[in-house]
């Protein structure tokens, strides 16, 4: 069993054997499409196995395919369908829920090399863009037009916009602007018969028939292959107000939220760190943060001027009427920079404790100050050191589970399986859910059916059976 499924209502099935003829694909990719970058040398394979979820069975892929063009791509699944050989979509591989890990004998389509911002339309306030390009690189290509792109994972400088469009990710202004899929407005897809379609394009307003950009943004690559991305923009806003407050207890920091929540205030981040998160973040970053709060709260307005400290000060009446102990205001944009820096790197911060495994729990936003004392309760029964921080504007926490590097692992899992389990409980119990950005993937598909429920599950199979019907995209990934 695989450690992403602790305790599963539903086992997950057994990994399948290999599937198609991947000699015989291999052979025809070189006779038939010889311009295509096939990597068939262990090295590229194995560096292809994994992405960076923890504890995950994978496979070896055939082979590394990555291909320039979207003719290559559709050319490639045209031929996987032939050979009945699987295809494993990849960005950068930077996914925690093992939705880019390699699969036994199949093959794994990077899309690095579709790389290109393809139009900046200022008219519009969108750009059309390949899958491959990191999310940094897009911000900055616009940010160059005084143009912005919302969606900010906290991997932006490492994640790809396809992997992005994957799963639908999140990140710290998305309390403000949206997940990933709020800013799509078009696609280009390749589907599972190799076929090239468009969906979308650049209108505000299209509720032309079913849609089907939502329903492929977020679906790990099981139900199409994106190869082009027309997406929102905004004219880039101002620096930000930057407000810092510590608390006494998580209870007060998540009543803080709440209230902020409740009072209509939307800043363009709401972010929280508890007290291990804190340390370990100040270890490493030295920013000088109250390392005796129990919680911190990381909240930015991106509005102009006075509104925009207005916005701030609503804020900070919030936080100390719910008790904070100490607020401050970054004292210019570089301390703003470093401090939101310091979220951002929350996670690799967690990592220099010891061995940190990211979970990702999203609840309603009310229901916050109860998720995290469930998280504190879920600590001390389990005896598992847990960090947590994340994006408390969207309900969306990353408990962070740090384990002792000289404890044998054995222990540490077992430990850990338990505690992840209770977790996901408490999650549902608020209403919540069991992945709020990272994704079902390959390494929480027996709580998917649990969240969902039977029914739901009938429709999400029989969406995948009508656009997939080889089951050739990803399979096993998501609905298991
Ligand atoms: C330190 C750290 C911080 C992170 N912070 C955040 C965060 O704040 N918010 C967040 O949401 N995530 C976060 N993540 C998770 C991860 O970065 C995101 O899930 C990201 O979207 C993955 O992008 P990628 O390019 O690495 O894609 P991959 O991991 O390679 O792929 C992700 C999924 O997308 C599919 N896919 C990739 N390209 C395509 C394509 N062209 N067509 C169809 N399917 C495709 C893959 O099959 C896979 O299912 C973090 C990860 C790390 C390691």
């Amino acid at each position: 069993m695989t450690l992403g499924d602790p305790a599963p209502p539903h086992a997950p099935a057994t990994p399948a054997p290999v599937r198609g003829d991947g000699p015989g694909l291999l052979a025809a990719i070189a006779e038939r499409e010889p311009s295509i970058r096939i990597l068939v040398d262990p090295g590229a394979r194995e560096s292809h196995r994994r992405d960076e979820t923890a504890w995950l069975e994978t496979g070896l892929p055939l082979a590394v395919a990555e291909p320039a063009t979207t003719a290559q791509v559709a050319a490639l699944v045209r031929l996987c369908a032939e050979f009945g050989v699987p295809i494993v979509p990849r960005g950068a591989g930077t996914g925690l829920s093992g939705g880019s890990a390699g699969i036994e004998g199949a093959l794994t389509i990077s899309f690095m090399r579709m790389a290109r911002v393809l139009e900046i339309d200022h008219a519009n306030l969108t750009v059309t863009t390949q899958p491959g390009i990191v999310n940094a690189d897009l911000k900055a290509a616009v940010a160059a037009e005084g143009l912005f792109y919302a969606p900010d994972p906290a991997s932006y400088e490492t994640c790809t916009i396809g992997g992005n469009l994957g799963t639908n990710a999140g990140g710290l202004c998305c309390v403000k602007y949206g997940v990933t899929r709020d800013a799509v407005l078009g696609l280009e897809i390749v589907t599972a018969a190799g076929t090239v379609v468009r969906l979308g394009g650049k209108n505000i307003k299209d509720v032309a028939g079913y849609a089907l950009i939502p329903l492929i943004v977020g679906s790990q690559g099981t139900l199409a292959l994106v190869t082009e991305a027309t997406l929102r923009l905004r004219v880039a806003p101002p620096p930000h107000t930057t407000l810092l407050a510590f608390f006494p207890t998580i209870d007060a920091a998540g009543e803080a939220v709440a209230a902020m929540t409740m009072g209509g205030l939307v800043p363009v981040t709401l972010e929280l760190m508890d007290r291990i998160t804190v340390r370990a973040v100040d270890d490493v970053h030295h920013l000088g943060l109250d390392r005796d709060a129990a919680a911190m709260l990381l909240v930015e307005s991106d509005l102009p001027g006075a509104a925009g400290i207005a916005e701030i000060e609503q804020a900070d009446v919030a936080c100390q009427t719910a008790g904070a102990s100490m607020t401050m205001r970054a004292a210019d944009a570089v301390e703003a920079d470093w401090l939101r820096a310091g979220r951002r790197l929350a996670y690799r911060a967690l990592e220099e404790m010891g061995v940190a495994r990211m979970e990702d729990i999203g609840v309603p936003r009310s229901r916050i100050p109860d998720m995290l004392r469930a998280i504190e309760l879920i600590a001390a029964n389990h005896r598992v050191t847990i960090g947590t921080f994340g994006h408390a504007g969207d309900g969306n926490l990353h408990p962070t589970f740090v384990l002792d590097r000289n404890e044998p692992e054995a222990a540490g899992l077992e430990r850990i399986m338990g505690a992840k389990a209770a977790l996901y409980e408490a999650a549902l119990a608020f209403g919540g859910t069991v992945t709020g950005e990272h994704g079902i993937g390959a390494s929480r598909q027996a709580w998917l059916h649990r969240q969902r429920g039977e029914d739901a599950m009938a429709m999400m199979r029989a969406v995948k059976g009508a656009l997939d019907p080889a089951n050739l995209l990803n399979p096993g990934r998501v609905l298991g």
